[in-house]
């Protein structure tokens, strides 16, 4: 699958049907254990030197061919599922935050995220610095502490759509020997590939757009194959490990047996292995599904999103709305640069009127569902403050300029019409009775 493009690898990459009895649709391995055949074999199986599958937890074949076809459609070097979105930011930050070390980046993130760095980093001794104006470029560097160890932003933000400049924050991580890493699930791979403009790692809910149907929980951690792991500034990969010893016991390092993909390998070896979070392959098969309509699906969300966004653009029950694509938005030029394809299928607005009116709106809609999950095939709507970011805290909610007023809709596929007239007729009862 050498050479091919993006809409050919997510049907493609990573799956050979000669080499599983034929099957045209990927098999689902649905087994614990792998035979180890000789003990032979399984001494080169468990010294590394051979990279057949030995229990499910660390691999299998059915996850292999998602983690490799994801891994294609970045043109990355590899790629690591996991059961969820959250274990994939988790496991990404403590991999490169390693003992003691600390993540530069923003509150605009997903609420559980934000709160994950109070809940859990803070128990395991890693500082996480927020920089408050997201799009300052200067309080990113003055933030930047000698055990800083990576930034870490959102590729198009949620509920709001900001965009943070990646290549100038490519190149801010990169002088300072810092891993960057980026959560590019609301932008997905069809809309945004973040390795194109200097991303180290990049990680996904694939709960969201990237499956698409609303039927399963997973996450995807992608790396560019291109960061120097060996310079000193993240000696965990560096470091001889006895567990990773050779036949002749030798210690040896991540980098040893992993020069191509030290990051999803560590994340294997030791967070995947350890802390246990994986993809059932029923789910990887899910996944794998989804995938195959990626392109089809976003370009159609998109499209809808921008149709939804002209409706409301003009409504008398409209306080404001911020979307990248609004000729006045600040996000305008980043959004022409980084989503030629469109910035995604997120709409936010502010409802006007009472809490009252707002709450029979939320009760009103018919097509759009009311639930906390984004990028579905279903359109959804939700009011973030009070909902899916509910943990921030107040400085948190602040920072990330979160009002109470927000109604965020993602768009799914249906016919655009029909959510027009949805939203038509629960504006129509949300003031009916005031
Ligand atoms: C949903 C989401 C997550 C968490 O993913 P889960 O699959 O729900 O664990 C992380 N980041 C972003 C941007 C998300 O939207």
């Amino acid at each position: 699958m050498e050479n091919k493009r993006f809409d050919t690898l997510k049907v493609h990459a990573g799956y050979r049907s000669a080499d599983h009895n034929n099957a045209v649709s990927v098999p689902i391995y649905q087994t614990t254990a792998f035979s180890l055949g000789d003990s032979y074999r399984a001494d080169k199986l468990f010294a590394f030197e051979d990279e057949d599958p030995i229990y499910t937890r660390l691999s299998n074949p059915t996850v292999d061919v998602l983690e490799q076809r994801v891994s294609a459609l970045h043109g990355a070097s590899g790629a690591i599922a996991l059961a969820s979105g959250m274990a994939a930011v988790s496991y990404a930050l403590l991999n490169a935050a390693g003992k003691g070390g600390r993540i530069l980046t923003t509150a605009r993130l997903y609420g559980g995220t934000v709160d994950s760095f109070d809940q859990i980093f803070e128990e395991f001794a890693i500082g996480v610095d927020i920089v408050e104006d997201a799009d300052d470029l200067a309080e990113f560097e003055a933030k930047i502490r000698p055990d800083t160890k990576a930034i870490f932003v959102e590729t198009l933000t949620n509920p709001y759509g900001t965009i943070p400049d990646l290549e100038a924050l490519a190149a801010l991580a990169h002088k300072y020997g810092l891993v960057f890493i980026t959560d590019n699930t609301v932008a997905t791979p069809y809309l945004l590939n973040p390795i194109e403009y200097g991303c180290d790692v990049v990680v996904y809910s694939a709960t969201k757009a990237l499956t698409g149907h609303g039927n399963v929980i997973a996450g995807i951690v992608v790396e560019s194959g291109k960061f120097d792991y060996a310079a000193g500034k993240h000696p965990q990969f560096e470091k001889p490990l006895w567990f990773l010893r050779d036949a002749a016991g030798d210690k040896r390092s991540i980098l040893d047996i992993f020069p191509d993909i030290p990051f999803t390998g560590r994340l294997r070896a030791i967070h995947l292995n350890y802390l246990g979070a994986a993809l059932s392959p029923f789910d990887a098969y899910l996944v794998l599904l989804g995938l195959e309509t990626l392109s089809e699906r976003v370009s159609k969300q998109v499209s809808n999103a921008r149709i939804i966004r002209k409706f409301l653009e003009n409504n008398e029950h409209v306080a404001w709305l911020r979307h990248p694509e609004t000729a006045d938005s600040p996000y305008a030029t980043l959004a022409a640069k980084y989503f030629p394809k469109g910035a995604g299928a997120l709409v936010s607005f502010g409802f006007k009127g009472t809490e009252e009116e707002r709450r029979r709106f939320l009760a009103a809609t018919e097509v759009f569902g009311y639930q906390a999950n984004i990028g579905d095939a279903r359109s959804l709507i939700i009011n973030p403050a009070q909902t899916t970011h509910v943990e921030l805290t107040p400085h948190h909610r602040e920072l990330a300029e979160l009002t109470d007023d927000t109604i965020r809709l993602s768009l799914g596929l249906e016919d655009p019409e029909d959510l027009i007239s949805d939203l038509k007729q629960a504006f129509e009862k949300a003031y009916a009775i005031s």
